[in-house]
Parts: C-alpha cells; structure tokens; sequence
C-alpha cells in the first residue's frame, strides 16, 4: 500500500497546521521527556521563537531501565496541551499502550510509536485506527523493508498519514550512540510514497552531531527533522546529554535557512 508508483506525487501528512511532505522541511523539536511545567513551557517558547513547526515530548518513556524515569504520564498531556495553548505548535507524543490510544487521540496533533514498539502490531493497529498522523520509528534493530512492512499495517487500517522515522540503528561502531542509516532515507523516499523523517539527537546522541546529521539527512531527502531540545540539558531526567540548548537550536535552524537558501 505504501509502493511509490500507487502516488507518484508523494503523501502529505497533516498534523494540526502542519504539513509533512510539501517540499519544505518540517522541525518538530522539544524536549525528549516532559519533565517540569517550567521546563515544557521554557522549551516550547524556545522551539517557536526559532521556527519549529511541531512540539514533540514524551509523557509515557519507555525507558531501557525500570529505574529511570519513566515520564508524567497523563500530567505531562496536560503540560504539552498547555504548551500548544501557548505557542500554537501541534502537539506529538509518543504512545507505549494500545489503551491509551483513545485518550491521547482526543488531545494529540500526532502520535509517535517509538523504536522498541515498531513491531508491536496491535499497538499500530490501534493507532492508525485512530485516524491521526502517526510518525512510525524504526527499530533500531530492524531492516528498512521491515520497517516498510510496520508501516503496512498502518496503511492497512486505511490511515495513510504515516511519517517514517529513521533514528538510527546498532552497529558494531560505539563512536556514536546509534548509527544513522541514510541509505534508508533514499531507499524509503524512493520506494514509498510516505515522507520521511530523521531523528538525528536519538541517533547521534551527541549536539555536536545534530547539525551535520541534520544536513545529510536534508541531502538524502528527508521531509522532516525531530530534534530534542532542553533549556537546561544538564538537569534533563531523559536523555539530557544529546539535547541541544536553546542557542544552538537557534543556530542549527540557521544554518538549515541558510542550506535551504542554496547559501
Ligand atoms: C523518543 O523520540 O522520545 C524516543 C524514545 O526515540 P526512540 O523510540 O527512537 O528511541
């Protein structure tokens, strides 16, 4: 269902104001985990003022330890939905229970389904039976057309909004936190007609890795971007050492003007 020649043209995904998938990159930034009032609104404002057109964080994390923080959970909805109040972005967050699909559909723009949930099939079900936009991650331990064959089981329920996510896969190289695959990103735009969109702070793990993944992801035709930001990354609970502050998301978005720009 998601085989290029059915669409030529290419799938437009539509989450509040948005649009996925009609030539411009799209920056959907934010903190990985919405931890405090403070820091969702401070991140939020932050995200807005330099031109994301999306606000991602976590409220349900499904963290590699039971001792980590594992998100706000239902008070974290009401955080990120207080922060759209405030600066207009559309709202993603990701979904880690079939039955928390419903409530979180009534508030969210779009919904996520992380990494370690890709091939959690009554999880994709539920989801794209929902009707929203929905960005789908590869696992980090699974193939491109595995990928492809997850997103099918969201076509299948007749929801055609899906973003595929790269973020990243396990190689045998440690310099990086995980490796992003752009082989995927050209594979996937020229096979599907789903935009595509890369996640270079999970992937790199690292700021200073964000801008350089960020233009080859632009370079191999991503659709979009999905960047983690903390106003104080030091104090983060999730995920702290790859957010970028605030400045450098101002530059990063910069230099992404200045490259859309030809400069
Ligand atoms: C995230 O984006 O918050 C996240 C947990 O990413 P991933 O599922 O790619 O690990």
């Amino acid at each position: 269902l998601g085989r290029r020649e059915l669409r030529p043209t290419g799938t437009q995904v539509c989450m509040g104001p948005t649009t996925i998938g009609d030539g411009s990159v799209a920056v959907i930034a934010g903190p990985c985990a919405v931890e405090t009032p403070e820091q969702v609104m401070a991140t939020a404002a932050v995200v807005a003022e330099h031109g994301a057109v999306g606000l991602r964080g976590g409220v349900f994390k499904p963290r590699t330890s039971p001792h980590s923080f594992q998100g706000l959970q239902w008070n974290g909805l009401e955080l990120l939905v207080e922060a759209r109040a405030r600066t207009g972005l559309p709202i993603v967050t990701e979904v880690v229970e079939p039955e928390h699909v419903k409530r979180l559909a009534e508030v969210v723009d779009g919904i996520q389904i992380g990494a370690r949930n890709m091939q959690n099939f009554a999880l994709l079900t539920a989801v794209a039976q929902s009707g929203l936009p929905v960005v789908l991650k590869r696992s980090f331990g699974c193939t491109v057309e595995e990928t492809l064959a997850a997103g099918e089981y969201l076509l299948l329920e007749g929801n055609d909004q899906v973003v595929l996510c790269e973020r990243g896969i396990r190689t045998f190289e440690p310099s990086a936190r995980f490796t992003l695959d752009l082989t995927a990103v050209a594979l996937w735009k020229q096979r599907t007609h789903l935009p595509v969109m890369v996640d270079p702070s999970h992937s790199g793990g690292q700021p200073k890795l964000v801008e350089p993944l960020s233009l080859a992801a632009i370079a191999a035709g991503a659709d979009a971007l999905l960047i983690d930001v903390h106003v104080q990354p030091e104090q983060a609970l999730c995920d702290g050492n790859q957010a970028l502050r605030p400045h450098q998301f101002a530059g990063l978005m910069g230099r992404l003007a200045r490259a859309a720009a030809g400069l």
